[in-house]
C-alpha cells in the first residue's frame, strides 16, 4: 500500500525516483504536544476581546501567523481589518496566556521516531512557524543530538509562513536537496497545505481533534492517527521508500 501511494506521488510531480535523505518535521502538535495549550490560549484571548473561536477551530488556523488568525477572525465578524493596535494587544496576551501552561511535554512516539530516522542515517530537520526563543532550549532538551540549528527553519528564516509553500521551499534550499529527496511530517491542514504546495510527499499525523478527512482534503499523502503509530510504521515505510530509488 505505501509502495502504490509513493508511486502515485511520483508520477503525479513528474520524477523517475525517490531518494530519501531527509524528513522535515513541523513543531507544534508534532515534536510537542503544545497544541492544547495555543487552542486554549486562543479561545480565552479572543473572547475577552469578543471574538468567537472555538477550541476546534483553533485548530484549523493552526500554522497561520497570529496576525493573520486575528484578522481573519475580526473580519468575519465585524467585516473589516483588525486594528494594529489591538492585533499586537491580542497577539501579546495570547502569547502570555500560553506562557502560563507549563512547557508542553514531548509528543509521545516522537523520540522513538526520531531515533530510528537517525539510525537511518538521514537528516532531521524542524521546520515551525513559531518564533518562540526558548524554541531552540527545548528541541534540545526533549531531543538531545536529534536537530542542529543550521538544519532549522523558524519564524525568523521566513517572509510568508504556512500555508505558503516558502518554510519548506527554504528547508529544502539550506540542506540542498530537491522534493523526491524528502518527506514532511504535519499535523495541521494548512501545514499540510504548504508542504504539498511545495511539492514534497507529505504525512499527516493527526495529534489533535480534527476529521482527519479534512488533512486528506489539503493533499496529504498519508494520514496516521499518532506520532506513535508513524513510528510504528517507520520500518515498513522506509523500506517501502527504498524500492522507489530506481523506477525502470
Ligand atoms: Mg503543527
Amino acid at each position: 500500500m505505501y509502495q502504490e501511494v509513493i508511486a502515485r506521488y511520483l508520477q503525479s510531480h513528474g520524477y523517475t525516483f525517490f531518494s530519501l535523505s531527509a524528513v522535515l518535521f513541523d513543531m507544534d502538535g508534532v515534536l510537542f504536544n503544545s497544541m492544547p495549550y495555543h487552542a486554549q490560549a486562543w479561545h480565552l484571548v479572543m473572547e475577552r476581546h469578543g471574538l468567537h473561536l472555538s477550541d476546534e477551530e483553533a485548530y484549523l488556523h493552526e500554522g497561520r501567523t497570529g496576525a493573520d488568525t486575528i484578522n481573519i477572525l475580526y473580519n468575519r465578524q465585524f467585516g473589516k481589518k483588525a486594528p494594529q493596535k489591538l492585533i499586537q494587544k491580542i497577539y501579546a496576551e495570547k502569547t502570555a496566556e500560553f506562557h502560563t501552561h507549563p512547557d508542553p511535554e514531548a509528543m509521545p512516539g516522537a523520540a522513538l521516531l526520531l531515533r530510528q530516522i537517525k539510525d537511518d542515517k538521514l537528516i532531521r530537520m524542524v521546520v515551525t512557524g513559531s518564533g518562540q526563543k526558548s524554541l531552540l532550549k527545548r528541541l534540545s532538551t526533549a531531543y538531545p543530538r536529534m536537530f542542529n540549528r543550521e538544519l532549522m527553519v523558524t519564524a525568523f528564516d521566513v517572509h510568508r509562513g504556512k500555508p505558503h509553500p516558502e518554510p519548506y521551499l527554504k528547508a529544502l534550499e539550506k540542506a540542498g536537496l530537491q522534493p523526491n529527496e524528502a518527506i514532511v511530517v504535519e499535523n495541521a491542514p494548512l501545514g499540510v497545505r504548504a508542504a504539498v504546495a511545495a511539492g514534497i510527499f507529505t504525512i499527516a499525523v493527526n495529534t489533535g481533534p480534527i476529521d482527519p478527512q479534512l488533512l486528506m482534503d489539503e493533499g496529504a499523502n498519508m494520514v496516521f492517527p499518532s506520532m506513535k503509530s508513524l513510528s510504528e510504521s517507520w520500518l515498513d515505510l522506509h523500506t517501502a521508500f527504498g524500492e522507489h530509488q530506481i523506477i525502470t
